[in-house]
C-alpha cells in the first residue's frame, strides 16, 4: 500500500513511451531536427510573409514544425508526470523548456508579420485553405492585443521563466512534501497525495479517516506561504500580461481562447452555487444518518454511502466495464479502446513522486496517453472511462482534422470525457433491479461524477473568481489571504449542516487546475452538456450516438455553442444547466428512496 518508488513499478502498469521515441536518443535527434527546422524556417520566411500565398506557404512548414515538437514536449511531460522526483526527467524538461522558449523567440516573427498583413490578405488566405482557416481566424482576432514584434520576441524569450510557478508548485508538492505515517487505532498508516486523495479521504473508518486528514493537511500548511507566493507570481504575471495587451480585465484575457463570453461563464458558477447546494446538503445529510456520524465534517463527505458494496477490481477486470459500457460508440471507437490496453496507452502504476489525479495527454500525429494510479475502486473505473472519453475525443479529432484545427475551446473539454461517465453509469443501472445494487451504482454518480465536476471543480471555479476579482483590483495574495477566500467559499455552499474544520481552507493548494487558466468551471460546463446528450442516447440510440461522434470529430472547428448545437443541446439559455441540476435532485431522492428501500429489506 505504501507508494514504491518508480523503479519497482510493473512494466505492464506502465505506458509505453516507445511509440513517442524508441530511444532517448531517437529523442535527442528529434531535438536536432527541430533546432535545424527553426533555423530554416527563420532564414526562409523572415521578412516575407507578405501576402496570402506566401503565408500559406509558410504556414505549411510551420504545421510540419509544430507536428515535429509535439511529440518530443509529450515525452518530455509524460517522463516528469510519471516521477517528479527523478532528477533526469527534471533536467531533460528544464532543457527541453529553454530550447523552446529560444525556438519560439526565434519564430515570434511569423505571428507578427501574419498579424501585420491586411486583413483582407488574411481574410484570403482563411478562404483558401480549411486547414489554417481557424488558426488564421485566431490571429485576425487577437490582432488588436498583438504587440510589437520586438516585444513578442523578449516575451517568447522568457516563456519558461513564466512557466516557471507551475513548475514550482509541482516541485514543492510532488518532491519536497514528504508525508510522515499517521496514526488511527493503535496502528501506522503512510501517507501521499496519491495516497490520502485515492484511498484515505474515502476510508469508511471515521477515526482513520480524520486521523489521515488532520496529517494530511498539517503538512500542507508548513508550505502554504511558499505555494501562495509562487501562486500570487503566477497571477501577477497573468493579470500584467493581460494589462499589456490591452484586455479590459484578466477575466477577459483569459476567456479569450475559450471563445465564450463572461456571461455563460458567470451563470455556470452562480446558479450552481445557489441552486445544487440545497440538494448536496442533503446528500451530506443521507451520508451522515447511514455511518452515523454525529457531527458532520469535510473530511466526512467523501466517504461512499455503502462501503461494504464497493467491489475491488483489477487493472484485468476494468476491460469487461469498459469495453461492456462504452460499446455503444459503435466499432473504431470500441477497436481504440482495446488498442489503448493492448499498446499500453496507459499508466496504471501508483508510485511515489507520480503526478496526483488523473489526465489523458493527446499528442498530435501518435495515439493518446493516459495518467492514473490505479487503487482498485469502481472510482477508479469510472476516471479511466473519463479519461478514455478525451482520449476517443482526439483520436477522432486528429484523424478528421489538421494539427491546429483538432483543439476545441477549454469550455469544451471536459465534455466527451464526463459523457464516457455517464454512459458507464446508464450501462451499469441498465443491468440490475436489485435496489442495494443500484444504490451504489448511482451513489458512484452522484460522489464520484457530479462531486467532483459540480462541487469540488466548481467551488474552486468559484473560489479562483474571487481570486481574480482580487487580482483584477490591483491587489496580491498571501496564504491569509487564499485560506481565507477558499474557507468562505466552502462555508457558503455547505451551509451550517458541515463542519468546515481547520485545514479544509488550505484545499486550494491541492489544485493545479489554477496555474491553467479558468478551467475549473469548464467542469461543470462539459458535464452539463454531456448530461443532455447522455439523455438523449438513452432516449434515441444510434441517431443521438452520430451526433455525438460528429461533434468529436470537428474537433476545434467550432465554438462551444456551436459544438453542444449539433448535439442538440443549446447552450445560450441557462435550461440545460437548470435541468441537470434538477437531474442531481433527482439521483438524491432516488438515493434516500433507495436507502428506505434497503433498510427496510434487510429488517424483514
Ligand atoms: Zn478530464
Amino acid at each position: 500500500m505504501s507508494a514504491i518508488p518508480r523503479s519497482e513499478v510493473k512494466l505492464e502498469e506502465t505506458w509505453n513511451l516507445k511509440d513517442l521515441f524508441a530511444s532517448e536518443s531517437d529523442y535527442e535527434a528529434r531535438l536536432d531536427e527541430i533546432r535545424k527546422a527553426v533555423r530554416k524556417f527563420s532564414e526562409q520566411y523572415k521578412g516575407k510573409v507578405t501576402d496570402s500565398a506566401s503565408a500559406l506557404a509558410a504556414l505549411k512548414d510551420y504545421a510540419s514544425l509544430y507536428e515535429l515538437i509535439v511529440p518530443a514536449g509529450t515525452y518530455v511531460s509524460l517522463l516528469q508526470s510519471e516521477d517528479q522526483t527523478n532528477s533526469d526527467h527534471q533536467m531533460r524538461g528544464a532543457a527541453f523548456g529553454s530550447l523552446m522558449a529560444k525556438s519560439s523567440s526565434e519564430m515570434s516573427f511569423f505571428e507578427s508579420e501574419l498579424s501585420q498583413l491586411p486583413e483582407e490578405e488574411l481574410k484570403n488566405a482563411m478562404e483558401q485553405s480549411e486547414d489554417f482557416r481557424i488558426y488564421l481566424r485566431d490571429i485576425l482576432r487577437f490582432k488588436p492585443h498583438k504587440l510589437h514584434p520586438e516585444v513578442e520576441k523578449v516575451l517568447a524569450a522568457f516563456s519558461s521563466v513564466f512557466d516557471a510557478p507551475y513548475e514550482l508548485y509541482n516541485v514543492t508538492k510532488l518532491v519536497d512534501m514528504n508525508f510522515p505515517d499517521f496514526e488511527a487505532g493503535g496502528e501506522q498508516f503512510p501517507n501521499s497525495y496519491n495516497l490520502f486523495e485515492g484511498t484515505w479521504e474515502s476510508d469508511p473508518d471515521t477515526e482513520k479517516r480524520r486521523a489521515a486528514y488532520k496529517a494530511f493537511y498539517s503538512k500542507l500548511a508548513e508550505y502554504q506561504h511558499t505555494t501562495a507566493k509562487t501562486y500570487d507570481t503566477h497571477l501577477q504575471t497573468e493579470k500584467t500580461t493581460s494589462d499589456l495587451r490591452g484586455f479590459d480585465t484578466v477575466f477577459d484575457y483569459l476567456l479569450f481562447n475559450q471563445e465564450v463570453d463572461r456571461e455563460l461563464y458567470d451563470r455556470q458558477i452562480d446558479l450552481i452555487m445557489n441552486e445544487l447546494a440545497p440538494h448536496m446538503r442533503r446528500y451530506a445529510k443521507l451520508l451522515q444518518g447511514v455511518h452515523g456520524i454525529d457531527r458532520m465534517t469535510f473530511a466526512d463527505l467523501k466517504v461512499p454511502l455503502d462501503p461494504s458494496y464497493e467491489p475491488k477490481i483489477t487493472i484485468d477486470e476494468s476491460k469487461k466495464y469498459i469495453f461492456d459500457a462504452l460499446s455503444v460508440m459503435g466499432d473504431d471507437y470500441s477497436e481504440m479502446l482495446k488498442r489503448s490496453y493492448d499498446e499500453r496507452w496507459t499508466d496504471f502504476a501508483q508510485n511515489k513522486g507520480k503526478s496526483t489525479g488523473a489526465f489523458c495527454s493527446s499528442p498530435y500525429g501518435v495515439h493518446p496517453y493516459i495518467l492514473i494510479s490505479w487503487s482498485g475502486s469502481m472510482e477508479d473505473v469510472f476516471v479511466l472511462a473519463h479519461e478514455l472519453g478525451h482520449a476517443g475525443h482526439f483520436y477522432n479529432a486528429h484523424k478528421h482534422q489538421g494539427i491546429f484545427n483538432a483543439r476545441p475551446s477549454l469550455y469544451f473539454i471536459e465534455a466527451p470525457s464526463t459523457m464516457n461517465e455517464m454512459l458507464m453509469a446508464n450501462h451499469l443501472l441498465k443491468n440490475s433491479d436489485d435496489p442495494r445494487f443500484k444504490r451504489w451504482v448511482i451513489a458512484s454518480i452522484v460522489a464520484r461524477t457530479y462531486y467532483h465536476n459540480f462541487v469540488t471543480h466548481l467551488l474552486e471555479a468559484a473560489y479562483q473568481r474571487k481570486v481574480y476579482e482580487r487580482i483584477d483590483d490591483g491587489q496580491s495574495v498571501n496564504a491569509g489571504v487564499l485560506n481565507e477566500l477558499k474557507r468562505g467559499v466552502l462555508e457558503e455552499f455547505w451551509g451550517s449542516d458541515i463542519t468546515i474544520e481547520e485545514g479544509a481552507e488550505l484545499t486550494w493548494m491541492r489544485q493545479p487546475h489554477y496555474y491553467m487558466g479558468l478551467y475549473p468551471y469548464t467542469y461543470s460546463a462539459g458535464l452539463t452538456i454531456s448530461t443532455q446528450v447522455s439523455k438523449r442516447i438513452l432516449d434515441e440510440g444510434e441517431p443521438a450516438v452520430n451526433d455525438w461522434l460528429e461533434v468529436l470529430r470537428a474537433g476545434g472547428t467550432k465554438s462551444p455553442v456551436e459544438l453542444a448545437k449539433m448535439a442538440g443541446v443549446d447552450i445560450t439559455t441557462d435550461a440545460p444547466l437548470r435541468d441537470t441540476i434538477a437531474y442531481i435532485g433527482s439521483l438524491i431522492d432516488q438515493l434516500e428512496k433507495l436507502t428506505e428501500d434497503v433498510a427496510s429489506s434487510s429488517k424483514a
